[in-house]
């Protein structure tokens, strides 16, 4: 997505681009391994980084331990077809993370700069080194994706255990995809525990805990939709969308790579960037009834325009409304037979 202004890259930019096309990444390892090292920069002036993305500074909120610039969202036109009119956008200046109340536009700032100029990672990171000194998250308190009332730190995880054998025979998974991914299990209430991190550096936001017919997120006013859950490390040719995080762990016992989670059918933007940044193409698992239907038909239409190809997992050969119910050999099955969206609505 563009800003709706045209923004021109910095002064310098067209000397170094030949510079910046060697540095590109070669491969997908590259990528992540670049990544890793750049980890989330926000710049020192993020006030003056802002204005040179051409957005605007209309409003200062301070709060105790940081201040939030406020603006008008640069990506609500493209995402809803209006302007913004109030401010609804604001950047945390101890974090860089964005955000915006209406239309849910949101992520680390790197990922504003990558939008609003239409670089890719490394270049967005060499386009906030080159405006001075920056900061890393490392460097800065937590996020505010977590409500600062309840912390939640990884010895919070101590509480839990690993899940009980029978449990994993329930849910068809197996104990070393649990362990893979973290997964745990409350033994006073008999439920999962599935941590939910923060994408870019791991960090512990908190968890779902799920039973049968039961889920809760912790701590409440969590931003889940920022995240997804899987191996947020991964990174290859093509990844599965799922709507339970507990399906994602039953893909990976099948063998099946790449597996990522958006808790529930509603996927935001945020959390197709973080998809997109990690695979060539893209299967949508999203549940096989009305609501998980309709979502992936808006995925599809929404994102196939910005150049990501997606295939839909096949559900013809069963009545299981999502993986986690179905057979191994019916699951592997709707993997293997996904397809193009063009060749079957249903
Ligand atoms: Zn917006």
């Amino acid at each position: 997505m563009r800003h709706p202004r045209s923004i021109s890259s910095p002064s310098r930019g067209s000397r170094r681009s030949s510079r910046r096309r060697k540095l590109s990444p070669t491969s997908p390892t590259d990528f992540w391994d670049s990544l890793a090292a750049f980890a989330n920069p926000v710049p020192h002036d993020l006030p003056a980084a802002m204005r040179a993305l051409g957005i605007d500074l209309l409003r200062e909120l301070s709060k105790p331990d940081s201040t939030e610039y406020l603006a008008r969202c640069p990506a609500h036109l493209s995402l809803t077809g209006k302007r913004d009119r109030r401010p609804s956008f604001s950047v945390n200046s101890s974090t860089g993370l964005f955000h915006c109340f209406s239309c849910g536009y949101a992520g680390p700032f790197i990922q504003l700069v990558e939008d609003g100029l239409g670089f890719n990672r490394i270049e967005a990171f060499q386009w906030i080194a080159r405006l001075g000194v920056y900061r890393t998250v490392e460097d800065t308190g937590p996020t505010p994706a977590v409500d600062d009332a309840v912390r939640v730190t990884e010895a919070s995880l101590a509480l839990f255990t690993p899940p009980p054998q029978r449990a994993c025979e329930r849910r068809r998974v197996s104990p070393e995809a649990c362990q893979h991914f973290g997964v745990l299990w409350n033994t006073e209430t008999r439920h999962w525990i599935l941590p939910i991190r923060d994408p870019l550096t791991g960090e512990l936001w908190g968890w779902q805990e799920k039973g049968r017919k039961f889920f809760l997120n912790y701590p409440t006013g969590i931003r889940k939709s920022l995240t997804l859950f899987g191996d947020l490390t991964w990174s290859g040719d093509s990844a599965l969308l799922l709507e339970s995080p507990l399906d994602v762990v039953r893909a990976y016992t099948l063998g099946i790579p790449g597996a990522f989670s958006s808790f529930g059918a509603h996927v935001s933007e945020a959390q197709m960037r973080l998809l997109k940044s990690r695979c060539r193409n893209l299967i949508l698992g999203l549940d096989n009834d009305s609501a998980g239907r309709t979502s992936r038909d808006k995925i599809h239409d929404r994102w196939r325009p910005r150049g990501l190809p997606m295939k839909y997992l096949e559900y013809s050969h069963t009545t299981a409304k999502d993986l986690g119910d179905m057979s191994d050999t019916d699951a592997l099955s709707a993997y293997g037979n996904a397809h193009h969206p063009w060749r079957r609505r249903r």
